[in-house]
């Protein structure tokens, strides 16, 4: 499976995301020796145990919400934070990039969905926002995310998902124009990729689809 994914993505030039929280080390490694690089994890305690344990090459990205007080454990190694929905995160992601003494990229996560669970930035705020999260000098904003409603309603999945790329061609061209680091839409998941590409991702976060059903 990996492979045939592998080479679908690559045709398209989008970055995959191996999503393997709840995952042993062992099927993570499986995936490495293939060549995959990048992981998604969404619980802090999980992604700083399998870094320890994994090879120190792997780019771990956090892909679930978030807490403030939590952000110091992974500041030392983490390489993407996609799950920033506030400029009080933010802020401490910077605090502690600045205390590690190095960068941390991440993306601003916004919501599409209509679903009250769904977390996010109300764009709006995020616009609000913006101007401060661009000063911090040890984050680098690479792009957006969005998780779409959980539907089998393809019209509406679509409509989530030209939401986000509105989203993202505003903030480009009003807010970034002309700073290639900010060229990154990630959404798309197992069971919707291939609508998110037609649709504009740059990064899709398949977990089911490479490593089976979690419990
Ligand atoms: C779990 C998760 C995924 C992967 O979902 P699959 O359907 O298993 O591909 C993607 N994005 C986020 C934010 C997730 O929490």
């Amino acid at each position: 499976m990996y492979e045939q994914l592998k080479s679908q993505l690559v045709t398209h030039n989008i970055t995959l995301v191996a999503v393997s929280k709840t995952k042993p080390t062992s099927e993570i490694q499986k995936l490495y020796d293939k060549g995959q690089r990048i992981f998604g994890e969404n619980r802090v305690q999980e992604v700083v145990e399998k870094y320890d344990s994994l090879p120190k090459d792997i780019q771990w990205h956090v892909i679930g919400q978030l807490q403030k007080n939590k952000v110091k454990y992974i500041a030392p190694f983490i390489s993407c934070i996609q799950s920033v929905d506030s400029l009080a995160l933010a802020k401490v992601i910077q605090k502690e990039a600045d205390k590690n003494d190095r960068n941390i990229d991440i993306l601003l996560q916004i919501k599409i969905a209509e679903e009250e669970s769904k977390s996010g930035y109300d764009y709006d705020q995020l616009l609000k926002d913006l101007v401060d999260i661009k000063a911090f000098a040890n984050i680098n904003i690479k792009g957006v995310m969005g998780i779409g409603t959980f539907t089998s309603d393809e019209t509406k999945t679509k409509q989530e998902f030209d939401k986000l790329k509105h989203y993202f061609d505003n903030l480009k061209s009003n807010h970034f124009s002309g700073i290639d680091d900010f060229k990154e839409i990630s959404m798309g998941m197992s069971g919707d990729y291939l609508m998110a590409i037609e649709h504009g991702s740059t990064m899709v976060r398949i977990g089911s689809l490479l490593f089976g059903h979690r419990n």
